[in-house]
């Protein structure tokens, strides 16, 4: 079934992206984390803004949440209890009514621990935790939270559209093809989206399937990347765990 709305990117700061969804003259934000470039893109399209989603706490994803609340007073804001500006505390296994879609909460603890993603009409915003052809940095929680939570993600159905909250791709493709050098999905990939970004386009959204083929995040225990990690910490790797916290730790120091 097609989606009911239709989402565009609103560009925010360097490189983040605030998700637009509209229908009817009716819109959606996700992680509006400054108001004027949504407030600028609302106005030029004519749209009411009805709701935002926050995915986490961080400013780049929230900090617009409380100028955005002056001009519409009648905001719902669904995002994780404790955040500023929630008005509707959302957590794993809420359904949010929006007025044209309904919402599913996936709690993904790891970048930080009150991360939550937003499941709806086969999409995925998925904030700091999948990225294209990367994941998110783990700030609050353990290695093992942010695997589990990717691997929850990594369940849905492979169609599924993935938006990301932050355009890192070309970045995360030279770690992956260092990490994965032989995956012919990873060359492909880079030559596709350096030609997008040399003309501004957004890399995103990806989908499901391609990342569970070429995001080395969601394939530690291929062959390949299992070689590259025992040849770079110089002994083999354990277990799931120890694997994607030494491939974590490789990007953290990768320039
Ligand atoms: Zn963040
Ligand atoms: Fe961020």
């Amino acid at each position: 079934m097609p989606a009911m709305f239709t989402v565009a990117p609103v560009e925010a700061f360097n490189d983040n992206y605030i998700w637009l969804l509209q229908r009817d003259g009716v819109a959606v934000a996700v992680d509006p984390g400054e108001a004027a470039p949504l407030q600028r893109e609302l106005v030029a399209r004519g749209l009411r803004l009805d709701a935002v989603l926050i995915t986490h706490h961080h400013a780049d994803h929230c900090g617009g949440v409380a100028e955005l609340g002056r001009h519409w007073p009648d905001l719902r804001v669904h995002g994780p209890a404790g955040v500023a500006g929630v008005t509707h505390p959302a957590a794993e296994g809420d359904d949010i009514e929006l007025s044209f879609a309904r919402a599913r909460v996936i709690a993904v603890p790891g970048h930080t621990l009150d991360h939550l993603a937003y499941q709806m009409d086969g999409m995925l915003f998925c904030g700091d935790t999948l990225f294209a052809a990367g994941c998110g940095r783990v700030f609050e929680g353990t290695p093992a939270q942010m695997l589990a939570s990717l691997k929850k993600l990594a369940r849905l159905p492979p169609e599924t559209k993935i938006f990301p909250a932050h355009e890192y791709t070309l970045s995360n493709l030279r770690f992956a093809l260092a990490a994965d050098p032989a995956n012919p999905l990873l060359a492909m990939r880079q030559s596709r989206d350096q030609s997008l970004r040399e003309r501004n386009l957004p890399t995103l959204p990806t989908t499901l399937q391609l990342e569970l083929a070429s995001n080395p995040f969601l394939r530690c225990l291929t062959p390949d990347i299992l070689r590259a990690l025992t040849a770079r910490e110089g002994r083999p790797m354990t277990d799931e765990t120890d694997a994607f916290s030494c491939l974590r730790a490789w990007k953290n120091d990768f320039r």
